[in-house]
């Protein structure tokens, strides 16, 4: 289906037909250059930013049980892999399947879990999505993956139609770990795929053979009866091997759609590579000499690819082939604000309007062996800062004007934001239509930054380092 020469050339003059828009972001202070990376780099998953939160000896967020008869959704933090990927940037640690560590983490989060439980509350928690994630959950032997999966069973209940995600790798994906989670509800798979080129997983510091083992870890999958699939591949990727700078290329790009498109997969989450200070190749950033132009080049590709294979994208990054592979979890969370209840080291959670992250390390142990729920800073939202989160994620799922309305009372484009949306509407980073409020096709590429236009004063960004020269 795809012709190489083809898509790279659509993609071209696609970009150079949005020269203007971009031009026209640049005056707002949204550049290409922020697709290299700076310090400040985050893709944004909390608002406000975590360190603005102020820390805690005991935390408060769960003590009210009215609170959790609410939209809930769930994550479960698995902090374990095989190896440490040069990208990555989560809270995770390496030692293989076999690390006692693992035994001891899976008591500490069953006792996690039962603090949290019996902080006033006699009846199970209804949840409308549960994530595994990590980290490598699949990295747990099964009866660690059981221990865990009969914990969340006895305190928390998925409702009809519920998602609950678990995710892995190729390698350490089983047929019989699939059974085991499907007995206890789960009912989606996501897998971290990252590239389907071999010498790429090499630079990122992966198992190679991909294409094998996602061929052998889609089949144990389909094999088992889950059909919702969905996997991470990660777009624009710099890095080092060897001392030699490698990037992804326009044919990296094709390979991973040729890959999308021979096995059938039905959901597709696509990250930008975005350096952050937590990851291995950050020291070495300033060598890396990237070139925006290329990395929206690749960008470009790859959404208009999928979007010729017919994948709609919703939330932005987020490809999915039929309204039932919609990744919903992300949605609630995203478009829906519900509630966020987080178990495992380093977990983030949302709760009556307060934003709160858990220890990590000898912190958390110290936390749930002196019985305390382990959440080191939370942070309680103002009305008007609750409004701005709904603005920083409504921009990843698109803000219905009529909802916002109904919810907070008031008309979204007479609030403190409304400023930030004209200028970002005549700069053509997102269209505000009768009913809705969403990023155009320009803005989703920068999504991330036009999140943040949407943080108040008080937690805005600290300045950037300055962004390496560009090579061309
Ligand atoms: S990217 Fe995923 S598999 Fe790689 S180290 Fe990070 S959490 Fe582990």
């Amino acid at each position: 289906m795809f012709d190489f020469v083809g898509l790279h050339e659509q993609a071209k003059e696609k970009l150079q037909a949005l020269h203007p828009a971009f031009l026209r972001l640049r005056d707002q202070g949204i550049q290409k250059q922020m697709l290299i990376g700076d310090r400040d780099s985050q893709t944004v998953v909390t608002y406000p930013p975590s360190h603005k939160q102020h820390a805690v000896v005991e935390t408060d967020v769960y003590s009210n049980p009215l609170h959790l008869r609410k939209r809930n959704t769930l994550y479960l933090h698995v902090p374990f892999c095989d190896k440490i990927c040069q990208y990555c940037a989560y809270q995770r640690t390496a030692k293989g399947p076999e690390d006692p560590r693992i035994d001891h983490y899976v008591d500490l989060v069953q006792k996690e879990t039962q603090l949290l439980a019996s902080a006033n509350h006699k009846e199970k928690i209804q949840v409308e999505s549960i994530y595994i994630g990590g980290g490598t959950p699949t990295i747990l032997s099964e009866q660690n993956l059981e221990k865990l999966l009969q914990m969340l069973d006895k305190h928390f209940e998925l409702v009809a139609g519920g998602e609950f995600s678990l995710e892995g790798s190729p390698a350490t994906i089983t047929e019989g770990k699939v059974r085991q989670a499907m007995q206890y509800g789960v009912n989606r798979i996501s897998i971290g795929v990252e590239a389907f080129d071999d010498h790429m997983l090499k630079v990122m510091g992966r198992e190679v053979d991909n294409r094998e083992r996602v061929f052998a870890a889609l089949a144990a999958i389909r094999s088992a009866g889950i059909s919702n699939i969905d996997i991470d591949l990660i777009r624009g990727f710099t890095g080092f091997y060897r001392n030699q700078i490698v990037r992804q290329t326009p044919q990296d790009v094709v390979t991973d759609l040729l890959g999308i498109q021979e096995l059938e997969i039905p959901s597709v989450t696509s990250y930008q590579h975005i350096v952050k200070p937590k990851s291995l190749g950050y020291k070495k950033r300033q060598k890396f000499n990237f070139i925006p132009e290329e990395k929206l080049l690749l960008h470009m590709m790859f959404n208009m690819g999928m979007e010729q294979m017919g994948y709609q994208q919703h939330p932005i990054d987020f490809h999915h082939k039929t309204q039932e592979h919609v990744y919903k979890h992300q949605v609630y969370k995203w478009g829906d604000m519900t509630n966020q209840i987080a178990l495992g080291p380093s977990a983030y959670g949302y709760l009556n309007d307060t934003q709160f992250t858990n220890h990590f390390g000898a912190d958390y142990e110290a936390a749930i062996q002196q019985g305390k729920l382990p959440v080191a800073s939370q942070l309680k939202l103002s009305k008007e800062e609750v409004m701005r989160r709904k603005f920083v994620f409504g921009m990843k799922t698109g803000v219905s004007r009529a909802e916002f309305e109904q919810h907070y009372g008031i008309n979204p484009l007479e609030t403190s934001a409304r400023d930030t949306l004209h200028t970002l509407e005549e700069a053509g980073g997102l269209e505000i239509t009768p009913s809705h409020i969403r990023l155009t096709e320009v803005g989703r590429l920068f999504a991330d930054w036009i999140q943040m236009c949407f943080y108040s004063d008080a937690h805005q960004r600290t300045p950037q380092d300055t962004p390496p020269p560009l090579s061309n």
